[in-house]
């Protein structure tokens, strides 16, 4: 008897497991990096992981809804690259949740380009948002000494890349080409093939002449993005010699990580030049 009321004395201490962070991310790149920041208890579930969709075409459904409603903190990217986001973001969900807009964290604006993780500084923006809001200094530090190689890696390659000019079929990579100093052309034609519009016919003679005389000395190619317009870049580029730079939108399944995933795509330019 003794025994028994002393086990229920101090069960009724002991906090009840406590129940796993939730944390919902619109793309799987700022979902693995919420991973780091929370750490291995936290359920991280990432909606678009899928490299073989393309994410402007994407539509959400009940399960999403559910884990949406059910989620302590939401991240979305923002301006309108993830608006059925806004739109599960509608149904209530726990009071106390919180949503981080990657967009309002960088200061963009509707009408700017939406593919804000490919900016070197979104990640390191996220993570300090993260470590405050859950208290985890220690693993926002450990986070942007992981960013390390990748800044050097820009450094070091922005002495190849720095003033030449490239061309890319959608505008997915155009941040990390700017940090690179690289001078994008034709950006009315990628912004259309983003928007799933026909670029003018202006449009696509100003394209096919950069890399039928080789002005542009690169191309990137956003495969989740793919279109018979963009298709026939890709044989007057390699027709032409213009080597052609593969990117995607979604962090591959195969990378480690949104560092290496970077670095691999570096790799490939810095091999190309
Ligand atoms: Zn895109």
């Amino acid at each position: 008897m003794k025994f028994f009321l002393f086990a229920l004395f101090f069960g009724a201490l002991l906090p009840l497991k406590a129940a796993p962070l939730k944390i919902v991310a619109a793309e799987n790149c700022y979902g693995e990096v919420a991973q780091q920041i929370a750490g291995p208890t936290a359920e991280v579930l990432s909606i678009m992981s899928n490299p073989n969709q393309d994410p402007h075409e994407f539509q959400s459904d009940a399960a999403t809804a559910r884990a949406v409603a059910q989620a302590d903190i939401i991240i979305e990217n923002g301006i309108g690259y993830d608006s059925w986001m806004e739109k599960l973001l509608g149904i209530p969900g726990k009071k106390s949740r919180l949503v981080i807009i990657i967009a309002e964290l960088m200061h963009a604006r509707k009408g700017d380009n939406p593919h804000l993780w490919y900016n070197p500084s979104t990640m390191p923006a996220l993570a300090k948002k993260l470590a405050e809001v859950l208290n985890k200094p220690e693993a926002e530090a450990v986070f942007l000494e992981s960013m390390k190689p990748l800044y050097e890696k820009i450094a070091s390659l922005r002495t190849k890349t720095n003033g030449v000019k490239v061309t890319a079929t959608e505008p997915v990579f155009n941040y990390m080409a700017t940090a690179l100093g690289l001078e994008i052309l034709n950006e009315g034609y990628q912004q259309a093939i983003m928007n799933e519009t026909e670029p003018t016919f202006q449009q696509t003679v100003a394209m096919e002449k950069s890399l039928l005389t080789k002005t542009a000395r690169l191309l990137f190619n956003n495969i989740q993005a793919s279109n018979a317009s963009t298709t026939r870049l890709l044989t007057i580029a390699k027709k032409q010699d213009v080597p052609i730079i593969a990117v995607t939108e979604t962090q591959p399944l195969t990378e480690k990580n949104y560092v290496t995933w970077m670095l691999s795509e570096l790799e490939k330019i810095d091999r190309a030049l």
